[in-house]
């Protein structure tokens, strides 16, 4: 008898972890459907965030004959949630496998808000990083502290608005940003539950579905999806529709793993920003740039130049028919991972 209600009592802890675990998170609040499913295959959807809610990164979700395969899951616990009630538009089958593409916070912020039911996938690194310290780094460090102020302008701007439409924009502008900081007021970075390496695959029905690791580039452990049979690949920030962020990156191997990406058959590419694309040359302008970047900002530092100095000065313009390059210059965060990575080197 004790026994059965010992049983009875863990049960009822289970139900109400898994309950707090689906309490609707803060900041979920906004007007309007706050993703655009693009699909670009039966089934398969690439999410872009429509700016009435905070998303930043984008999402992609598979529908299976049984469930949905959701790849990334955002810049908050709020983005995901909205993102999972607007899946519910699409198919009523359950979400029961989350991939994280990498550890960044624009798109593995959700992972909390799934049952611990729900499969995590990611590759080692990114477990290993969300359990450090990953939001003590100036990545997600230099985006929570620069809201408050974000805020602030915003109000100023809006009682001086004198135009109605100006005023109304500025006030969904400002809405979206409070909510953005109410729920990383919320965050708890939860790392994938089953982890790679090289790759794994699943199959759900006659879909195939393969998370390889390509080789280190815009992280140590960014991973791809990809669906041999509907030709498709997602590939986060490890390739995008423009520009990936450098901070935490290997600019001296990333064109080769990009090389890698290139040996796979596949005809859309699914990126972490900007929207999906077939023109698979932009994976060549790519290489490109960042063999380019490493190149001249490795030649200022063996001048002696700054870093500082050096993300003013390195110049990448001739990039700039293919890439969004105004003048010159590099983010100033990319430039000090490239002296870093330098100053490593025996
Ligand atoms: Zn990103």
């Amino acid at each position: 008898m004790k026994r059965l209600a010992l049983v009875i009592t863990i049960g009822l802890l289970a139900l109400v972890a898994a309950t707090a675990q689906s309490r609707r998170p803060a900041g979920t609040t906004h007007t309007g459907k706050a993703f655009r499913f693009n699909q670009v295959k039966p089934g398969i959807y690439h999410a872009v965030g429509t700016g009435s809610l905070a998303v930043v990164g984008n999402s992609s979700f598979i529908v299976n004959d049984d469930d949905v395969i959701v790849v990334d899951d955002h810049v908050s616990p709020a983005a995901a949630w909205v993102l999972l009630e607007e899946i519910k538009t699409v198919t009523n089958k359950p979400v029961r496998t989350v991939i994280n593409t990498h550890f960044h916070f624009d798109h593995a912020h959700g992972n909390q808000i799934f049952d611990p039911t729900v499969q995590i996938i990611g590759h080692e690194f990114t477990r290993r990083m969300l359990l450090s310290n990953s939001i003590g780094m100036p990545l997600y460090q230099n985006y929570l502290t620069g809201m408050p102020a974000q805020i602030e302008g915003l109000k100023k701007q809006i009682a001086s608005a004198t135009d109605g439409a100006a005023k109304a924009k500025l006030q969904t502008q400002l809405q979206v940003t409070e909510n953005n900081l109410a729920s990383q007021k919320e965050l708890k970075p939860t790392p994938p539950n089953i982890t790679l390496t090289n790759q794994l695959t699943l199959f759900r029905g006659g879909r195939e579905i393969q998370i390889r690791f390509l080789g280190r580039g815009h992280t140590a452990g960014d991973v791809v999806v990809y669906l041999p049979n509907e030709k498709v690949v997602m590939t986060g920030d490890f390739l995008t529709a423009a520009l990936s962020n450098m901070s935490d990156s290997f600019p001296n191997e990333w064109a080769d793993s990009l090389d890698a990406l290139k040996k796979l058959d596949f005809d859309t590419v699914l990126p972490g920003h900007g929207e999906a694309f077939t023109d698979k040359a932009k994976i060549d302008y790519f290489q490109a740039y960042i063999r380019d970047v490493w190149t001249e900002v490795s030649r200022l530092k063996k001048q002696g130049v700054s870093a500082e100095e050096a993300s003013k000065r390195a110049d990448l313009t001739k990039h700039k028919d293919h890439l969004p390059i105004q003048g010159p210059g590099v983010p100033l965060i990319g430039v000090q991972r490239i002296y870093s990575l330098l100053d490593e080197k025996p």
